[in-house]
Protein backbone atom coordinates (compact mmCIF):
# COMPACT_ATOMS: atom_id res chain seq x y z
CA UNK A 1 0.00 0.00 0.00
CA UNK A 2 1.41 3.34 -0.91
CA UNK A 3 1.23 6.08 1.67
CA UNK A 4 1.25 9.64 1.06
CA UNK A 5 4.70 11.57 1.94
CA UNK A 6 4.69 14.02 4.82
CA UNK A 7 5.80 17.26 3.23
CA UNK A 8 8.14 19.73 5.71
CA UNK A 9 5.99 21.95 8.33
CA UNK A 10 4.38 18.88 9.34
CA UNK A 11 5.85 18.98 13.20
CA UNK A 12 6.35 14.61 12.92
CA UNK A 13 8.91 15.43 11.14
CA UNK A 14 10.82 17.66 14.19
CA UNK A 15 9.94 15.45 16.66
CA UNK A 16 12.36 12.81 17.83
CA UNK A 17 10.41 9.48 17.33
CA UNK A 18 9.13 7.19 19.90
CA UNK A 19 11.30 3.20 20.00
CA UNK A 20 8.85 0.46 19.57
CA UNK A 21 8.12 -2.51 20.82
CA UNK A 22 8.55 -6.26 19.07
CA UNK A 23 4.52 -6.62 19.27
CA UNK A 24 4.51 -3.07 17.53
CA UNK A 25 1.63 -4.14 15.25
CA UNK A 26 1.92 -4.94 11.68
CA UNK A 27 4.98 -3.61 11.76
CA UNK A 28 6.16 -6.06 8.67
CA UNK A 29 3.14 -4.23 6.75
CA UNK A 30 4.14 -0.71 7.51
CA UNK A 31 8.11 -1.39 6.39
CA UNK A 32 6.45 -3.16 3.16
CA UNK A 33 4.59 0.18 2.16
CA UNK A 34 7.55 2.30 3.52
CA UNK A 35 9.28 0.25 0.95
CA UNK A 36 6.84 0.42 -1.63
CA UNK A 37 6.28 4.19 -0.84
CA UNK A 38 10.05 5.02 -1.37
CA UNK A 39 10.67 3.36 -4.66
CA UNK A 40 7.50 4.96 -5.93
CA UNK A 41 9.01 8.37 -4.91
CA UNK A 42 12.34 7.17 -6.67
CA UNK A 43 14.06 7.88 -3.08
CA UNK A 44 17.24 5.22 -1.46
CA UNK A 45 15.34 5.50 1.70
CA UNK A 46 12.55 6.94 4.56
CA UNK A 47 11.90 7.11 7.89
CA UNK A 48 8.24 6.10 9.79
CA UNK A 49 8.20 10.12 10.38
CA UNK A 50 7.85 11.03 6.59
CA UNK A 51 4.61 8.53 6.43
CA UNK A 52 3.17 10.50 9.67
CA UNK A 53 4.27 8.08 11.82
CA UNK A 54 6.68 8.79 14.63
CA UNK A 55 8.68 5.74 15.54
CA UNK A 56 12.15 4.70 15.23
CA UNK A 57 12.25 2.69 12.31
CA UNK A 58 13.56 3.75 9.07
CA UNK A 59 14.28 1.60 5.46
CA UNK A 60 17.12 1.60 3.25
CA UNK A 61 17.71 0.36 -0.06
CA UNK A 62 21.05 1.60 -1.69
CA UNK A 63 21.28 -1.81 -3.96
CA UNK A 64 19.20 0.71 -6.49
CA UNK A 65 22.44 2.49 -6.90
CA UNK A 66 24.52 -0.59 -7.67
CA UNK A 67 22.51 -1.04 -10.59
CA UNK A 68 22.68 2.09 -11.83
CA UNK A 69 26.20 2.32 -11.80
CA UNK A 70 26.51 -1.24 -12.71
CA UNK A 71 29.15 -1.20 -9.76
CA UNK A 72 30.92 -4.13 -8.65
CA UNK A 73 31.70 -5.27 -6.52
CA UNK A 74 28.19 -4.48 -5.38
CA UNK A 75 27.98 -3.05 -1.83
CA UNK A 76 24.27 -1.43 -1.93
CA UNK A 77 22.24 -2.59 1.43
CA UNK A 78 18.33 -2.92 1.88
CA UNK A 79 17.18 -2.98 4.99
CA UNK A 80 15.29 -2.10 8.13
CA UNK A 81 16.08 -0.37 10.85
CA UNK A 82 14.59 -0.96 14.13
CA UNK A 83 14.61 1.11 17.20
CA UNK A 84 18.34 2.67 15.69
CA UNK A 85 21.41 4.38 17.80
CA UNK A 86 24.47 5.94 16.24
CA UNK A 87 27.30 4.09 17.77
CA UNK A 88 30.03 6.15 16.96
CA UNK A 89 30.24 8.58 13.59
CA UNK A 90 33.78 8.89 12.56
CA UNK A 91 36.22 9.46 9.28
CA UNK A 92 36.69 12.54 7.84
CA UNK A 93 33.73 14.41 7.04
CA UNK A 94 32.72 14.76 3.08
CA UNK A 95 30.31 16.12 1.37
CA UNK A 96 27.26 15.09 -0.54
CA UNK A 97 23.99 16.67 -2.75
CA UNK A 98 21.49 15.46 -0.32
CA UNK A 99 17.53 15.65 -1.39
CA UNK A 100 14.68 14.47 0.91
CA UNK A 101 11.26 13.25 -0.39
CA UNK A 102 9.34 15.36 1.96
CA UNK A 103 11.70 17.93 0.73
CA UNK A 104 10.90 18.14 -3.20
CA UNK A 105 12.85 20.33 -5.31
CA UNK A 106 15.77 21.25 -3.18
CA UNK A 107 19.41 19.44 -3.31
CA UNK A 108 21.99 20.86 -1.07
CA UNK A 109 25.40 19.95 -0.08
CA UNK A 110 25.54 18.30 3.43
CA UNK A 111 28.89 17.33 5.29
CA UNK A 112 29.09 13.98 7.06
CA UNK A 113 31.25 12.16 8.74
CA UNK A 114 32.44 9.05 6.32
CA UNK A 115 31.51 5.98 8.75
CA UNK A 116 28.81 5.25 11.19
CA UNK A 117 28.98 2.33 13.89
CA UNK A 118 25.10 1.69 14.52
CA UNK A 119 22.96 -0.52 16.46
CA UNK A 120 19.36 -1.41 15.39
CA UNK A 121 17.08 -4.65 15.28
CA UNK A 122 15.51 -5.84 12.49
CA UNK A 123 12.47 -7.30 11.50
CA UNK A 124 12.92 -10.50 13.72
CA UNK A 125 14.16 -8.18 16.60
CA UNK A 126 17.64 -9.35 16.45
CA UNK A 127 19.82 -6.94 17.65
CA UNK A 128 22.41 -5.84 14.62
CA UNK A 129 25.97 -3.76 15.56
CA UNK A 130 27.18 -2.63 11.96
CA UNK A 131 29.94 -0.46 11.05
CA UNK A 132 29.17 1.34 7.27
CA UNK A 133 30.90 3.96 5.03
CA UNK A 134 30.37 5.62 1.89
CA UNK A 135 26.74 6.11 0.16
CA UNK A 136 25.68 3.48 3.01
CA UNK A 137 26.72 5.40 5.76
CA UNK A 138 25.33 8.74 3.72
CA UNK A 139 21.69 7.41 3.42
CA UNK A 140 21.53 5.82 6.89
CA UNK A 141 23.31 9.07 8.38
CA UNK A 142 20.14 11.18 6.57
CA UNK A 143 17.46 8.57 7.56
CA UNK A 144 18.80 8.55 11.23
CA UNK A 145 18.36 12.23 11.51
CA UNK A 146 14.59 11.87 10.17
CA UNK A 147 13.68 9.72 13.64
CA UNK A 148 16.00 12.51 16.02
CA UNK A 149 13.57 14.98 14.15
CA UNK A 150 16.60 16.60 12.29
CA UNK A 151 16.11 17.35 8.68
CA UNK A 152 18.94 17.83 6.16
CA UNK A 153 18.03 21.67 5.44
CA UNK A 154 18.68 21.81 9.13
CA UNK A 155 22.36 21.35 9.00
CA UNK A 156 23.05 24.15 6.17
CA UNK A 157 24.69 27.59 7.06
CA UNK A 158 22.29 30.22 8.61
CA UNK A 159 22.25 32.07 5.26
CA UNK A 160 22.03 29.02 2.79
CA UNK A 161 19.19 28.17 5.16
CA UNK A 162 17.48 31.30 4.97
CA UNK A 163 17.90 31.93 1.22
CA UNK A 164 15.67 28.84 1.25
CA UNK A 165 12.88 29.82 3.53
CA UNK A 166 10.29 30.86 0.65
CA UNK A 167 10.99 27.55 -0.83
CA UNK A 168 10.41 25.96 2.22
CA UNK A 169 7.36 27.53 2.62
CA UNK A 170 5.67 26.95 -0.51
CA UNK A 171 6.45 23.33 0.18
CA UNK A 172 4.95 23.32 3.35
CA UNK A 173 1.89 24.26 1.82
CA UNK A 174 2.15 21.65 -0.13
CA UNK A 175 2.67 23.56 -3.85
CA UNK A 176 5.31 20.97 -4.88
CA UNK A 177 5.09 19.52 -8.18
CA UNK A 178 6.11 15.48 -7.63
CA UNK A 179 4.29 12.42 -9.16
CA UNK A 180 3.82 10.83 -5.87
CA UNK A 181 1.12 11.19 -3.30
CA UNK A 182 2.26 13.80 -0.45
CA UNK A 183 0.48 15.06 2.59
CA UNK A 184 1.27 18.71 3.85
CA UNK A 185 0.25 19.42 7.39
CA UNK A 186 -2.93 21.76 7.81
CA UNK A 187 -2.46 23.40 11.01
ZN1 LIG B 1 14.79 12.73 4.11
Amino acid sequence: MLLPVTLYGDPVLKRKADEIAADYPNLKDMIKNMFQTMYVASGVGIAAPQVGVSIRVFVVDTMQLDVKRKSSPNTGIKKAFINATILEETGEEWKYEEGCLSIPGIREDVYRNAQVKIKYFDEEFNEIIETYDGINARVIQHEYDHIEGILFTDKLKPLKRKLLIPKLNKIARGEVDVDYRVKAYKK
